[in-house]
């Protein structure tokens, strides 16, 4: 049997018949395109070992469970009663837990997984991969397709998000997936990229977070100003003596500091 959800009148009227529709604010963006569904499924079969254990988030209709199924061993999750209902059906030996991703982490633990996956909605990308890398305690791959500007934001340097994951673990870009590969085609573009999860953070994540939040909250304004224009999550006397220490130069704007120096800064405060 082939995938049958590759098309938009096959779709609705299988949600028709179960009085169920699209809902847009669960960010319910299907892939509908073969082609790109066999390259994403190539992407994940060609990034994580086969017989992996593996989480689907927001399986939707199944269009990688699907094609995956057979070479992993794939938990999913769904926060959607109706897709659950479907996916029951479809893949009647899959593991499918109904709830939101946040509370599932906070329920299970994922270091049961060896990769986390998913085509994510896109209301919540930042979340679930930031409580994904949170959560992981063990080297691992992660494949997340996401909006294409968000990917790039994150493979660039100067932007505390993309400060913040990569001490998690190394982020790198796949390919890019146009919006008309789903249905409803979306407003933006995607791209598939890949976290390949540490062993060990670069540095603390909760004082990072705190560095982080300090110095990025007043944009365009040099560190120090920003240092010095909310609440002092760290004091600043700290930071300006550890700064100095590693010619971590404060009187530029936060986006000129490369993001080892905030690891180095972070490292030196925990160590305090
Ligand atoms: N994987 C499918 C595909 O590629 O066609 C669907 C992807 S769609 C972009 C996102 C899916 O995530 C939807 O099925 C949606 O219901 C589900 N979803 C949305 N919020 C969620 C959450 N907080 N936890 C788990 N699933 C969620």
């Amino acid at each position: 049997m082939d995938y049958p959800f590759l098309s938009k009148a096959k779709i609705v009227d299988t949600l028709k018949q179960r009085n169920a529709n699209i809902r847009k604010s669960l960010g319910q963006n299907f892939l509908i395109d073969p082609n790109y569904i066999t390259k994403i499924v190539e992407a994940i079969l060609s990034n994580i070992p086969h017989h992996s254990r593996i989480l689907e988030i927001g399986p939707g209709l199944g269009a990688l469970t699907f094609h995956l199924k057979d070479y992993y061993d794939l938990v999913l999750v769904e926060i959607d009663r109706v897709y659950c209902e479907i996916l029951k059906e479809h893949f009647p030996k899959q593991r499918i837990y109904q709830m939101d991703f946040l509370e599932f982490v906070q329920q299970y633990s994922l270091n049961d997984f060896d990769s986390i996956i998913g085509n994510l909605p896109y209301y919540i990308t930042t979340d679930i991969i930031i409580n994904t890398v949170k959560s992981i305690k063990k080297p691992g791959i992660c494949i997340f397709l996401v909006q294409k500007e968000y990917a790039e934001k994150l493979l660039e340097d100067n932007n505390s998000i993309s400060i913040y994951l990569n001490n998690f673990s190394k982020i790198s870009k796949l390919f890019f997936v146009p919006k008309n590969a789903f249905f409803p085609i979306p407003k933006v573009e995607s791209m598939l990229i890949k976290l390949e999860v540490y062993q060990k953070t670069k540095c603390n994540p909760e004082l990072l977070e705190k560095i982080l939040r300090m110095s990025f909250r007043a944009k365009r304004k040099k560190i120090i100003n920003s240092w010095q224009k909310g609440e002092e999550l760290i004091p600043i006397s700290l930071l300006k003596e550890k700064a100095e220490i590693i010619s971590f130069d404060f009187t530029k704007r936060a986006e000129e500091i490369p993001k080892e120096s905030f690891y180095q800064l972070a490292n030196l405060i925990f160590k305090n």
